[in-house]
């Protein structure tokens, strides 16, 4: 089996899917292939570093996660190869090429997204917003072939058919107001090792989300204290979709443009 998050930023995944993917592989081991897309160049969100200095240690954080969850990551590429620019991702043409082009060469049974704000006030994140709107639209072409090829040229006298996954929308702490959860997922036991990837991103967690404020953090001193601030940060989550949870878990809506999807989903 194999199942891709897709989604905006460095630290987004560890975040959102990370218990999920654990759990998986607890329960496949070798039969998982896991794969972890980056959709943006992460040079924004830093106080004191300059973006390509940002960019370079934000790339290496999300490697030291990789290795420690097991997963292949894959930063997103536009069809002329640049990495789209953090901050101000828009579901262009080129982004949806883009996706489409990295959901079918790795062909997954499940993909891992944002989701898109049904609230009109919501408070959103641009690029989070971008992500679910072009994963939204590209979902219909992922099995049309040559819908991108003029992007990326292939010989159109040639197609094969390509799975068609099932989409997952993560839990997304910057839909403030419109995220919906219609499946949880206990990942308690996976708890620790979502501690220890999320503790990698070290200039987000000790230095920009503290220093940003929104999320009224102090830096965790020791990754106990990281651990208790996760913790509360998953109580959070359970709080605003209204489940009452003591185990950690992961929450998520189904979505997809084949219906109907959801026992698909609870396999
Ligand atoms: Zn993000």
């Amino acid at each position: 089996m194999k199942i891709l998050s897709v989604h905006a930023h460095f630290d987004d995944y560890e975040f959102t899917a990370a218990g999920t993917f654990a759990m998986w592989q607890r329960k496949l081991g070798g039969q998982l292939r896991a794969r972890v897309i980056v959709c943006t160049d992460g040079k924004a969100g830093h106080q004191f570093r300059t973006r390509d200095e940002t960019g370079k240690i934000r790339l290496q954080e999300q490697l030291a996660a990789a290795k420690i969850g097991g997963y292949e990551f894959e930063q997103l590429r536009y069809p002329s190869g640049e990495v789209p620019r953090e901050a101000c991702l828009q579901a262009t043409t080129d982004l949806l090429a883009a996706l489409w082009k990295a959901v079918r060469d790795f062909e997954p049974d499940y993909v891992f997204c944002p989701p898109l704000p049904a609230e009109p006030l919501a408070g959103v994140h641009v690029d989070h917003v971008a992500v679910a709107e072009a994963m939204r639209k590209v979902a219909y072409m992922i099995n049309v072939p040559h819908a991108f090829t003029p992007e990326f040229p292939a010989d159109q006298t040639k197609s094969k058919p390509c799975k068609v996954p099932v989409i997952l929308n993560v839990y997304d702490g910057y839909m403030s107001g419109a995220n919906s959860c219609d499946l949880v997922v206990d990942v308690e036991e996976a708890f620790p090792d979502i501690c220890r990837m999320s503790l990698c991103h070290q200039s987000q967690i000790a230095e920009w989300l503290p220093w940003v404020g929104r999320h009224n953090m102090e830096p965790p001193r020791s990754p106990e204290d990281w651990s208790k601030m996760l913790r509360r940060r998953f109580d959070r989550y359970h709080d605003k979709t209204g489940w009452r949870l003591s185990r950690a878990h992961g929450l998520m809506a189904a979505a997809s443009h084949e219906n109907p999807l959801r026992p698909r989903a609870l396999r």
